[in-house]
Order: C-alpha cells, then sequence, then structure tokens
C-alpha cells in the first residue's frame, strides 16, 4: 500500500476503516484497474492489546483507539450519560470489540427483505456470510472455509460456564453448540473472530493480506471533514491528513463506512440531512434527507452480578502471581483467559412461548466489574448480562455544530417503549431463574445486582434503569429502504444523490437479533459485489 499518489487517480474512495470499510476496499481493489483510496481517521493498528483477545479492557476508553463518544443524558436512565465506545483505528470497532461471532437471525433479514429491499432476506446474504468466513469447525450448509475471517471456539472452559449452560437446560432452554447455524435458541460457548489465539480483525481479515496491492492507498490519521458534490453528484472528499486540510476525488464513487455515528455525521456535515438540523448550524443544504441520523437503535445490556463460592477471574486477575501465571500461559500457548472474548456463554432465549424466536440473549462472564472495561472487583463473582434483541426505541444522532471534529449528539432514547421495558424486567427474571437452578446452586453464594430486595416488577425496571449499559451495536441511523424516510435504496446509493453509497452498520433498518460485526462485514461483502456490478453496467 502506497502513498502519496495524485488527488484525480482514484476510481472509488472508501471513508473509514472499519468492519464494512476493509470489506469493500479490499474486494474493490482486487482488479488491478481500479486505482481505491480507503481513509481511516484512527491510526495503524500497532498496539499489541488491539490483537490480544482480553486486550479491549486496554483499548477502549482509550483516546488511541476508541473514540470516546459519550450519550446525551438519558431520560430511561435515570438521566445518565452512558460511555459508547467506537473504534477509532485501522479495522475501526472490530479492532476493539468483544470478538463474538454472532449473524443474528434469519428472520431478521428476511425482514428487511419484506420492508421493501430486495436481495436481502438470509437466502440472500448467508452466500456472503460464509463467502467472509474461515470456520475453524470446517465448512457445512451455514458456515464457510477459506475466507479471510477466521471463526475459532473459545479456547477456555470453566466450571461456572458450563453450569450456567446446565442451568439454562434445567429451565428448558436446551444445549445448542451451533447459534449461527439452523436454529438461534439455545446455550453454549461463543465463537470468536479470533485465528491462534490472536485477534481477527476486519483489517487483519481483509486488509494485511493485501497490503501489497499497488492501486489501493491507505491513509491513516486521515479525518474525513466533508463531501465534495458537483451538483447532486458526490465527486470527492475533504480531509485532514495529520491535521493538514488535503482533497481527493473520486471518479466512481464515495463509500460512507465511517459506521453509525460518523456515517450520518458526515452525511449532516455535508449537507445531506434534515434541512432544520442543516439550516440550525448554516450548512448549505445540498439535498433534503430527513432520514440522515435517525432510526438510532442498539442493545442495552442489564448485568445481573452474582457473588460466587467458588474463585472467579475477579481473584486470578487481582492476584499478581495467577496474573502472571495467565500471561505466561498465552505466551506459551495462546490459551487461558487472555484468549477470551468479551464473554464466554451465550443464551438465546424467548422471555414468552408464544414468541416465534428468542428476544433475549445473554453474554455470561465469569468476572465483574462495575462498568465494562473497568477494573475487576475484588470478590469472587460472576455476570449475567441480559439484552433484548429487538428494541422498539429509537433514538437520534444530530451534529451539534458545522464543526467535524466536534462530536455529534447521541440520543439512544433507551427503554421507551413498553416492550422495552417489559423486556428488561423479563430478562433479569430469566436470569434469577438460571442463578436459582440445581446447577448454579454451588456457585450462587449471593444476588448482587439487581439484588434481592428487587422483588416487583417495578423494582426491577428501576435497577434495569440504574444498571444498564450500552452493548456497543448503534446502527439503523442510515436505514435503507424505499420510502421517504429511508437514506439509502437496495444497492446502498444514497437517495437523490449520484457517486454515493453507505456501507456499515448505520444501514440497516432494524438491528440485528445478535451481535453486529459478522453482519457490518456482510453488508460490505455484499456491497462490494453491488458497486463492481453497477460498474459493468
Ligand atoms: C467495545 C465494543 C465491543 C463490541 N463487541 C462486539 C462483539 O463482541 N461482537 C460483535 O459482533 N460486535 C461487537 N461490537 C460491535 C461491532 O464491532 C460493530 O457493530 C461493527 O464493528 C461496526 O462496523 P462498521 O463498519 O459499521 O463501523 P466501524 O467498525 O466502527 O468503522 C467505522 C470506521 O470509520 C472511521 N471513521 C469514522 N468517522 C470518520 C471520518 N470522519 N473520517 C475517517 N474515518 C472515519 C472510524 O474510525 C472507524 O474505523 C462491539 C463494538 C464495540 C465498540
Amino acid at each position: 500500500m502506497g502513498s502519496g499518489v495524485s488527488v484525480q487517480d482514484y476510481d472509488y474512495i472508501v471513508i473509514g476503516a472499519g468492519s464494512a470499510g476493509c470489506v469493500v476496499a479490499n474486494r474493490l481493489s482486487a482488479d488491478p484497474k481500479t486505482r481505491v483510496l480507503l481513509l481511516e481517521a484512527g491510526g495503524r493498528d500497532r498496539n499489541p492489546w488491539i490483537h490480544i483477545p482480553v486486550g479491549y479492557f486496554k483499548t477502549m476508553h482509550n483516546p488511541s483507539t476508541d473514540w470516546c463518544y459519550a450519550t446525551q443524558p438519558e431520560p430511561g436512565l435515570d438521566g445518565r450519560s452512558l460511555d459508547w465506545p467506537r473504534g477509532k483505528v485501522l479495522g475501526g470497532s472490530s479492532a476493539i470489540n468483544g470478538l463474538l461471532y454472532v449473524r443474528g437471525q434469519g428472520r431478521d433479514y428476511d425482514h428487511w427483505r419484506q420492508l421493501g429491499n430486495a436481495g436481502w432476506s438470509y437466502a440472500d446474504v448467508l452466500p456472503y456470510f460464509k463467502r467472509s468466513e474461515d470456520q475453524e469447525r470446517g465448512a457445512d450448509a451455514w458456515h464457510g472455509t477459506g475466507g479471510p475471517l477466521s471463526v475459532s471456539d473459545m479456547r477456555v472452559r470453566r466450571d461456572v460456564c458450563d453450569a450456567f449452560i446446565a442451568g439454562a437446560a434445567e429451565i428448558g432452554i436446551p444445549r445448542n453448540d451451533d447459534i449461527n447455524g439452523a436454529r438461534q435458541e439455545g446455550a453454549g460457548y461463543y465463537q470468536l473472530t479470533a485465528r491462534n489465539g490472536l485477534r481477527c480483525s476486519a483489517a487483519t481479515a481483509y486488509l494485511r493480506p493485501v497490503r501489497r496491492r499497488s492501486n489501493l492507498v491507505v491513509e491513516t490519521r486521515a479525518h474525513v471533514h466533508g463531501l465534495r458534490f458537483d451538483g447532486r453528484r458526490a465527486v470527492g472528499v475533504r480531509y485532514a491528513l495529520a491535521e493538514r486540510p488535503q482533497e481527493a476525488s473520486a471518479r466512481a464513487e464515495v463509500v460512507l463506512c465511517a459506521g453509525a455515528v460518523g456515517s450520518p455525521q458526515l452525511l449532516q456535515l455535508s449537507g445531506v440531512g434534515p434541512p432544520e438540523l442543516l439550516r440550525e448550524h448554516a450548512i448549505r443544504i445540498v439535498h433534503a434527507l430527513p432520514g440522515v441520523g435517525e432510526n438510532l437503535q442498539d442493545h442495552l445490556q442489564i448485568r445481573a452480578v452474582y457473588a460466587c463460592r467458588t474463585p472467579t477471574l475477579n481473584d486470578e486477575v487481582n492476584h499478581p502471581l495467577r496474573k502472571m501465571r495467565m500471561g505466561i500461559e498465552y505466551l506459551l500457548r495462546r490459551s487461558g483467559p487472555m484468549s477470551m472474548g468479551a464473554s464466554q456463554v451465550y443464551v438465546f432465549a424467548r422471555t414468552r412461548p408464544e414468541l416465534e424466536t428468542p428476544d433475549i440473549q445473554f453474554h455470561f462472564q465469569p468476572l465483574s466489574a462495575d462498568r465494562p472495561g473497568h477494573g475487576l472487583h475484588r470478590y469472587s463473582a460472576f455476570t449475567a448480562s441480559v439484552t433484548q434483541l429487538r428494541p422498539e426505541s429509537r433514538g437520534t444522532i444530530r451534529i451539534r455544530s458545522a464543526d467535524p471534529r466536534e462530536h455529534p449528539s447521541i440520543r439512544p432514547n433507551y427503554l421507551a417503549t413498553p416492550l422495552d421495558r417489559d423486556s428488561a424486567v423479563a430478562g433479569l427474571e430469566v436470569a434469577r431463574a438460571i442463578a436459582g437452578t440445581r446447577a448454579m446452586a454451588p456457585y450462587v453464594a449471593e444476588e448482587l445486582l439487581p439484588g434481592p430486595e428487587a422483588r416487583t416488577r417495578e423494582a426491577l425496571l428501576a435497577a434495569a434503569r440504574s444498571i444498564a449499559q450500552t452493548i456497543y451495536h448503534p446502527v439503523g441511523t442510515c436505514r435503507m429502504g424505499p420510502d421517504p424516510g429511508a437514506v439509502v435504496d437496495e444497492r446502498l446509493r444514497v437517495h437523490g444523490i449520484g457517486g454515493l453509497r453507505v456501507v456499515d452498520a448505520s444501514i440497516m433498518p432494524s438491528i440485528t437479533s445478535g451481535n453486529t460485526n459478522a453482519p457490518a462485514i456482510m453488508i460490505g461483502e455484499k456491497a462490494s459485489d453491488l458497486i463492481r456490478e453497477d460498474a459493468r453496467r
């Protein structure tokens, strides 16, 4: 990957080297005649903690790898403002995420199709999941091998994790070793986007193997400040390279992959967005598109914490000798706690029997902390974090000024609907049911959160409001659809603007039922084919 090529030399400019952007840059530059510029605001992925799975504890909340956003005070969460990490480095959020490989439910994508987005049913997108994947367990009807993204089994098993899976079975949630296969419902150990015990970010998977392509230029510390238009056609970008102003032109297309916060922010800054918002900040309107920054959806995690009768990772991490042993185990065998993703065990369950598919997901961890990414407690404890899979609450991302360096206003609007509040309560009740099983009896000493005093529905909801945090899955802010509120069409072209697509998690019409990295990578894979097809026409 060279640099310093003339600004006129590009066919495509890809903005943002995150989960989707790395895929697009790789696939478009596979044709040696196509010149691609990939611009990333963050730096190179040299920090070793990016590559050690457990390193997300060091990279999130760290301004050298994280945008360190925060939400506005949330009315549904007692007015608390939440930290909102987003990756700012090659690989984007896939470089600082929890490594969990989850696709969601087939019906999530069938629903996208049903909303009028031809080509996005599960049958349509499954080949792209498979094309991206190098599944350690081998290929089958649901999985692929030989793709850039390594997916592997967890290298650690722990008794309390096994007990949680057995506890789930006791209350009727079956064991399921492949939630990305025929059926999502069930309990088991997560798979990770990891290769030989090291993180496989989108940059590792898609950029590193092609770093010698002379037609792919990757600029880091390149913060895009705005899009350039010729009438209603995007023709290039303005950006600051290590603070110096630059411009680049795209003969074919600009592909916006800046993520669910960055993409709507950049569109708004460039004059594509809700007209009143643009007028408020004296931004010239290129195209009034009211949906830009609307429809924000996220998964909220509510962390039930239990004091444990046996030692947990809290004890190992807080004990200097055991901590050293963990380091040696990782150095020698790339296994042990340092090879762990953000969670070990999943449970996908239905809170009401009449539901067709799971509506909640657990992230079970043999550790506890006041907040994710903060120091572990000094007592033995574990966490059963529960998340509603398809929340109804919708929020917004809106610029606060015309200055591209100022973080936008983030209002997720959590727990805004009765269903979301009921699901929060029901999720905590399922956590209690599993903790109360025979399998968990040797481990559970005491419920610390929400705490035994929270007995009524009202008390559980109050506890949820005070302990909930994001689980880092913002999507939907440049929604795909055929209607006037949508931002992109089913080929991910921005409505009303030529030469411009959005390709990242922001295009999801509705959030997928699980973690969002694999879906963002799938979106990058499918979009690359759409772009190449349209170029051939
Ligand atoms: C802490 C954390 C833990 C997570 N855990 C998991 C998990 O375990 N499993 C899972 O599936 N998902 C997880 N996720 C979510 C998942 O990683 C994201 O949904 C996914 O990476 C989003 O991909 P994207 O391409 O939409 O955006 P991103 O990967 O965020 O990429 C956007 C890129 O654009 C760049 N950018 C933004 N603005 C500009 C600009 N103006 N100029 C230039 N560059 C710009 C950013 O720096 C970034 O590199 C987690 C996320 C976080 C933050």
